[in-house]
């Protein structure tokens, strides 16, 4: 921003308190030099009431400045521990507690626009052997480039969470079945297509594997709300039993889950009769399982 014309101008930076060794503080509190790390810079211009400024208002301004540097290295400090909170360390996506919060806000704001919400739950395919194949810090590298090669393959408004393990949720909002498709189609390639290079001196369980690239693939379940859940919950776990419908297809492919089927209508009940009548029975059946054969209990999953 360009600077006001004035005649005559008072400028003092705005310093972060002069305490060492934050971690959170992102650069820290003190330069490379030892120096205090300017947050800002308070400027006036053009004194009322006299021609300069003089040292009395500097010394006023200083003393405002090292308030706002106290209160601005507060509100940085806070927002990176609830950014730190909220993020999977490995993988730098949000974490579990970050999803629920988000599905949760998701559903509240496509219910409130009427929007569809799509919900993709993402699993490594035996990723178990990667990990005694080539080590668990070969592993952790895989887990790190799949995150990274999911968060290049999404929209800015799309949302990617590490649930846990390897196992990975992204959040569409409003997008239908047929744009998760897509996205689903997208990032199995982008996985699929280029194996992970390794370096060889991370694989620590793999003494004498002569390889440097680990092929991988993804299998991956698809929901949408409120087609096939009409609350989070349900939505999250018919996406996650498409994803069990996948994994049972052979692994490295997608599946939709399938819509929530209208309660069975007795004609000869006039209460029921009405109560298609109004309209209100679309949205209270049970979530279908996904195509694909039999669906065993959640638990039983590794999650
Ligand atoms: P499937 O195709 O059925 O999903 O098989 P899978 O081997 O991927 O599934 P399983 O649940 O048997 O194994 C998941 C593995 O993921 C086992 C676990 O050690 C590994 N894992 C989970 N979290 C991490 C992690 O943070 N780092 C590494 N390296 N491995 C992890
Ligand atoms: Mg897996
Ligand atoms: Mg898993």
């Amino acid at each position: 921003m360009d600077e006001p014309a004035g005649r005559t101008y008072v400028a003092v930076p705005i310093c972060a308190p002069a305490t060492v060794g934050d971690p959170l503080v992102p650069g820290g509190l003190m330069t490379e030099s030892g120096q205090p790390a300017i947050l800002g810079v308070l400027a006036l211009y053009d004194r009322l009431g006299a021609d300069e400024f003089d040292d009395t208002d500097l010394h006023t301004l200083r003393t405002f400045a090292g308030q706002a540097g106290v209160a601005v290295h507060n509100v940085r400090v806070h927002e990176e521990a609830q950014r730190l909170s909220l993020t999977d360390p490995l993988t730098g996506l949000w974490n579990y507690r970050c999803l629920r919060e988000s599905l949760r806000r998701e559903v509240e704001r496509a219910t409130r626009f009427g929007r569809m919400l799509t919900v993709l739950v993402l699993d490594l395919d035996h990723f178990k052997d990667v990990n005694d194949t080539y080590g668990h810090a070969a592993g952790d590298v895989v887990l790190g480039e799949f995150a990274r090669r999911i968060r290049i393959g999404l929209r800015e408004v799309d949302v990617a969470f590490r649930q846990g393990g390897e196992e990975f949720v992204v959040l569409l909002p409003e997008t239908d079945a047929y744009g998760g498709i897509i996205v689903a189609e997208r990032l199995g390639s982008a996985v699929r297509d280029i194996p992970v290079p390794i370096d060889p001196r991370r694989m620590s369980g793999g003494a004498g594997v002569a390889v440097d690239r680990v092929a991988i693939s993804v299998s991956i379940g698809i929901a949408v709300y409120p087609e096939h859940g009409a609350t989070a919950q349900q939505v999250l776990d018919a996406a996650d039993d498409a994803l069990y419908a996948a994994k049972n297809a052979g692994r490295d492919t997608y599946r939709l889950a399938e819509s929530i089927p209208l309660p069975a209508v007795d004609v000869t009940d006039p209460s029921v009769s009405r109560g298609v009548a109004d309209g209100k029975t679309d949205q209270q059946g049970p979530v279908a399982g996904a195509s694909g054969g039999p669906q065993p209990p959640r638990q039983a999953r590794g999650r």
